[in-house]
């Protein structure tokens, strides 16, 4: 087995040293190509720094910027892609975290890099042209690494504002890659469609299940996501077969009738994760779809990518609830009750929790939140035993599938009822008019807000809802709008939700 990811690329690069790795818009790398332009730029970083350092990549997502992942690796770093889209302060934020010696980015970024505070050394992507290849030090700095050392930081939202840097190792990412490529038979005939920014984890199920498998990864534009016409063309022309992609990127497709436009007939795997998927606009996919596998995909960055699948093997009726399914090999995915009891009953809530080789090593130099998050196994006292409490409430259902039913956060006391919001979402997907539902919860006056996508008026949807839900879960107050607002990782913003009220 591997114990550094680069070995994956290197086997892709001996099988199918011709064949297309990566492509974008402007560029496309083959496998030889790819691994020597990361080998160059790996000789020419290894001088500037010493191994198992964060670099930063300021840039947006290419086949450029998987190029330079790469040759981060081969220096013996670790990569943390900041977009250079998001707020400054933000950005700040990470390298205040990341303290980091180097940067790289690009020319045509300075302007926006020179306003950085920042005291290490930049360095522009154009500066990394041509170095030549330096074997005997890659094959030093390889021999000195662990498969535990970090491959990449990704940064997640962190409830204090202050960005928390997720950072995992090869050996986790080698460890869900064996798995996942194998129990969704990702070959080097695929072609994946890669929709999820690169600093955001979806995009590593992209990036390693090609390179292991030595499949071709076509980075779809960003724009051609409110365009689904162009982007049903891109995906037809590009035969792509598998898409791992955000709900909200599969509901654009289906809200704005992209297939009866045209179904692009390459696409065998549709995988989702992110958020609940609703199960009408699954049922579009699976009849535009009939012969292709879907795959509900579940799981929090920290325990690298996901730990629980399942595979759709029947049509579900809006309401109904998909199962995340079950654990990937090699991961323990258990429920805790409030007083850290096993869950092991159907129908009965609790935490989710995670442990195994999958999980992250923690949040970057952030010793109080990593202790807080990865903790001793309460139902193990007899050695060491970390798992990931991913604050994600649970249940199996009654064929012993596990079944996600709210964040934590989401779960409400109101009127004196327990209440999971996504309970009422469920009930909302139920109606046909509803193309997408967001129930948010007002603490300080008590109320359950209901903001929703479709075309039934405030008064026929509180109606409608009495009839399916008890009086006390129906929304105190209705909000109508245009599109339901997506953060940049693809999920509902619920915070811009909020800001309208
Ligand atoms: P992230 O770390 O940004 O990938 O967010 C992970 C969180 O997204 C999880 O803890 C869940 O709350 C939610 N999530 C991920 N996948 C699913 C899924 N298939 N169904 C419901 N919620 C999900």
């Amino acid at each position: 087995m591997a114990v550094n990811i680069l070995t994956y690329l290197e086997q892709s690069a001996l099988a199918y040293p011709d064949k297309p790795a990566v492509i974008d818009n402007e560029l496309c790398y083959t496998y030889s190509e790819l691994m020597e332009r990361a080998k160059q730029i790996g000789s020419a970083l290894c001088l500037k720094t010493a191994p198992r350092k964060p670099i930063p990549v300021f840039l947006e997502k290419s086949a450029n910027t998987l190029a330079l992942f790469f040759g981060i690796v081969y220096s013996g770093c670790f990569y943390v892609l900041i977009d250079p889209g998001q707020p400054k302060a933000r950005v700040q934020k990470i390298l205040e975290t990341l303290q980091p010696e180097l940067m790289i980015s690009r020319l045509s970024l300075k302007e926006q890099t020179d306003s950085l505070e920042f005291d290490g050394a930049l360095i522009y992507i154009e500066d990394l042209q041509n170095t030549p290849i330096n074997d005997t030090v890659l094959n030093v700095i390889r021999s000195q690494t662990l498969d535990i050392d970090p491959l990449y930081g990704i940064f997640t939202s962190g409830s204090t504002g202050i960005p928390k840097g997720v950072v995992v190792s090869h050996r986790s990412v080698i460890d869900f890659m064996e798995y996942f490529t194998d129990i969704f038979h990702i070959t080097n005939d695929d072609v994946i469609g890669n929709q999820a920014p690169f600093d955001f984890d979806v995009s590593v199920k992209d990036i390693y299940s090609a390179i292991k498998a030595g499949a071709t990864l076509v980075i779809i534009p960003k724009k051609l996501f409110s365009i689904p016409m162009q982007l049903l063309d891109y995906l037809e022309e590009h035969h792509v077969t598998t898409l791992i992609w955000a709900v909200s990127a599969l509901c654009v497709v289906t809200t704005l009738k992209g297939f009866t436009y045209k179904i692009p007939d390459s696409i065998c795997k549709v995988m989702f994760s992110g958020e609940v998927m609703p199960v009408k606009h699954l049922n579009q996919w699976q009849a535009a779809y009939p012969d292709a596998m879907f795959v509900n995909l579940y799981g929090p960055t920290e325990i690298t990518c996901n730990c629980t699948y399942h595979i759709i093997d029947r049509t579900y009726a809006p309401g109904d609830i998909l199962p995340i399914g079950k654990a990937f090999p090699n991961e323990k995915v258990f429920l805790l009750n409030e007083t850290n009891q096993l869950i092991s009953e159907s129908n009965t809530v609790g935490e989710l929790c995670v442990s195994g080789t999958a999980l992250a090593l923690g949040y970057y130099g952030n010793w109080e939140q990593t202790n807080k998050a990865f903790v001793q196994n309460p139902l193990n006292t007899h050695y060491q035993e970390t798992i990931y409490r991913t604050g994600d409430l649970a249940f199996y259902n009654d064929e012993g599938l596990l079944c996600f039913a709210s964040r934590k956060d989401f779960q409400i006391k109101h009127m004196g009822h327990r209440i999971e919001l996504g309970e009422i979402e469920a009930a909302l997907d139920k109606l046909p008019e509803i193309v997408r539902s967001c129930c948010i919860y007002r603490e300080e006056k008590n109320r359950i807000i209901c903001f929703y996508e479709g075309s039934l008026d405030k008064k026929e949807l509180a109606t409608q809802l009495h009839q399916i839900l008890p009086s006390y879960m129906v929304p105190n107050q209705f909000f109508q709008v245009e599109h339901m607002p997506i953060t940049k990782n693809g999920k509902i913003d619920r915070n811009q939700l909020k800001r309208q009220l």
